[in-house]
């Protein structure tokens, strides 16, 4: 068997491999990881000078390789940020690995790049974007604010620090510390919401400020932090707004919560992640500029062979407009899913696990040992159990793992340990309301 010989040599593998998604695609449970270093023994010798050849190394990977991860895409999968691909996006990232569309520029993917453009359309539209707003989509949200910020600092003319709230996600801290920007740390208010008179007052007469980061759905209790408020105050600074929405910025695609996002549609920049709440595969994320022209002055590449893709057409290349070349059209797959199945189709996968989260909530709110700590403003909820501290919290996540009911992970506010659960996966069954109370009714032995 040669590496690109004859496919038919390989012609079993097609056949393992559509079975092996299909399987994934009826459903998986939450699953679990083995203990690291047992499966580093596992898979020793896997790799061989020779090669195992089809059979050993398909059963290396069914056998060790998959079943040691959890399922981020389970519908009781509740911990983290969750992971939901519908059906079609899948096949179609499939697809993606099999074609390697180039998809940096539009010399080499044109059909992958305006595809991917449609959907930017879509989302810059749905924000209320002015025309000429584009981006480009990335492999994720980390790699989305790195590249944006990146814009506000070039903008900044020598300005030092940024904006973010108490509740900003660690990327933003991350791309700050990389980019040599500093954070200038505001607190969020009693309902966790980062406002613009907050930052007004923690600013004072600063006239340092590059940039405000906000949150279209913060990680930890999916809170949506006054955008309209912080769009002032970063005009009144002359700064750059930049709104971090990996998580809940598809949320907006909802005209009844659009009210939510008011100022989303001031951003210099925003992010919104399709891997999370657009129900696409890990891997994507949507960046957009309302003037694509401040990014590619700070993302574009040159080079003796790269300045081929620069033509002289006016067309911003996707690797223009933020830090990756070689990528993958990641776009696509939910370009697809778009196209097949629409877009109020997406809106409704989305409006189920509101409902389920809301009905979580009110269910928790009756109990009589539990009580939110906010009520949840997107599919995040937040809770406390009466007596529970960390020791209880872990035990909780560990019999409720362990009793096939969900995955959970519990979580830290302002200090103090709390349940947290993300609601995302559209076949999420209504029973698990039902089932999570009985996990906290008992008390448990530490
Ligand atoms: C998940 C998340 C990120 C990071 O995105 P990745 O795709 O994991 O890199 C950034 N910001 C927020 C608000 C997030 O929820």
């Amino acid at each position: 068997m040669t590496l690109h010989g004859d496919p038919a040599t390989l012609a079993t593998l097609d056949s393992r491999v559509t079975a092996w998604v299909r399987e994934r695609l009826r459903g998986t449970g939450v699953g679990t990881v083995g203990d690291p270093g047992r499966l580093v023994d596992l898979i020793d010798g896997a790799i061989s000078d020779a090669g195992a050849g089809l059979d050993d190394a398909w059963q290396t990977f069914t056998q060790v390789v998959a079943p040691n991860n959890v399922g981020l895409d389970s519908s009781r999968f509740l911990a983290f940020v969750p992971c939901s691909p519908s059906a079609s996006a899948v096949w179609m990232d499939a697809v993606v690995g099999a074609a390697n569309f180039s998809a940096e520029s539009w010399l080499e993917a044109a059909g992958a790049v305006a595809a991917e453009e449609q959907v930017l359309a879509l989302l810059a539209s749905a924000a209320g974007m002015p025309a000429g707003a584009g981006g480009c989509f990335m492999s994720g949200g980390s790699i989305g604010n790195l590249s944006a910020l990146a814009v506000a600092r070039e903008r900044a003319g020598g300005r030092s620090k940024v904006v973010v709230a108490d509740t900003a996600h660690a990327s933003v801290a991350n791309a700050l510390h990389l980019l040599g920007l500093q954070p200038l740390t505001v607190s969020t208010d009693d309902s966790c919401r980062l406002t613009g008179g907050a930052i007004r007052a923690a600013v004072g007469a600063d006239d340092d400020i590059a940039a405000v980061v906000a949150s279209a759905g913060s990680t930890n209790a999916g809170v949506v932090d006054d955008l309209a408020g912080c769009a002032d105050v970063a005009a009144e600074l002359g700064a750059w707004l930049h709104v971090d929405g990996a998580y809940g910025l598809a949320a907006m695609l909802l005209p009844e919560l659009r009210h939510r996002f008011d100022g989303i549609e001031r951003a210099d920049s925003f992010i919104v992640d399709p891997h999370k709440w657009l129900f696409a595969p890990i891997g994507s994320c949507a960046l957009i500029y309302r003037q694509p022209a401040a990014a590619a002055a700070v993302h574009t590449q040159h080079g003796p062979y790269i300045d081929a893709l620069h033509p002289d057409d006016g067309l911003f290349n996707p690797s223009d407009l933020g830090y990756q070349l070689t990528r993958r059209a990641s776009g696509l797959p939910l370009w697809f899913a778009l196209a097949v199945h629409g877009v109020e189709a997406h809106r409704q996968a989305i409006r189920a696990g509101i409902r389920l989260a809301r009905r979580m909530a009110d269910a928790l709110e009756a109990g009589e040992h539990t009580s939110l700590v906010l009520p949840p403003e997107l599919g995040v909820v937040l809770f406390r159990r009466d007596g529970w501290g960390v020791a209880e919290w872990r035990l909780w996540a560990q019999a409720t793992r362990e009793a096939g009911v969900a995955f959970v992970a519990p979580t830290i506010h302002r200090g103090e340990p709390v349940g947290r659960l993300v609601f995302m996966h559209p076949a999420t069954p209504d029973t698990i309301v039902g089932e999570l109370l009985a996990t906290l009714a008992h008390t448990l032995d530490t």
